[in-house]
C-alpha cells in the first residue's frame, strides 16, 4: 500500500524550523497501515528535512553550526552566476537533503522520545513550502 499527501507550510526565512511530526502521524493512521516506513520530502533547493529534538535551543544551535559551515554572508558563485543572495541556502540544503524516512510499527513512528521530524527552511526570504509524506506500508 502506498499513501502519498501534499502538505503546504508557511516559513518565516532562513533559521525558521517547523514540527511536522503530528502531520507525519496523522498520515500514517489516515493510510491504515500498521507497519512499514514514512518518507518526509520538501520540495525545492533552499530546504532540507531531518530529526532534532525539536526545541528553540537545538532549533538555533543547529543554525549557527550551518551558518558556520555555510554562512549567509559568504561569498558564492551562485551569487555571480545568477544575481541571487541564497548561496547559503542551498549549499545548507545540499548538505541536509530533501527528505527522511523513518518506520512505523503498531501504527506508530518509531522515532525517540526526544526525537522529532524537522522542516528546515534556509532561504532568505519568507516562502510557502509544499512537502510530500509517502507512507509504505501494509
Ligand atoms: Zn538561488
Amino acid at each position: 500500500m502506498i499513501h502519498t499527501t501534499q502538505h503546504e507550510v508557511r516559513t518565516r526565512g532562513q533559521g525558521h524550523a517547523v514540527d511536522v511530526t503530528a502531520q507525519v502521524a496523522a498520515a500514517i493512521a489516515e493510510s491504515g497501515a500498521t507497519q512499514g516506513a514514512a518518507t518526509v520530502f520538501v520540495s525545492g533547493s533552499t530546504a532540507g528535512v531531518t530529526a532534532i529534538e525539536f526545541e528553540s535551543g537545538v532549533v538555533k544551535d543547529l543554525d549557527r553550526a550551518l551558518a558556520v559551515v555555510a554562512p549567509a554572508d559568504g561569498e558564492y558563485e551562485h551569487h555571480l552566476r545568477w544575481g541571487d543572495d541564497n548561496g547559503s541556502s542551498h549549499v545548507r540544503a545540499g548538505l541536509v537533503g530533501p527528505s527522511l524516512t523513518v518506520p512505523f510499527a503498531d501504527g506508530r513512528l518509531l522515532l525517540g522520545t526526544w526525537q522529532q521530524i524537522a522542516i528546515l527552511e534556509f532561504d532568505t526570504r519568507p516562502r510557502a513550502r509544499t512537502y510530500v509524506i509517502q507512507v509504505i506500508g501494509e
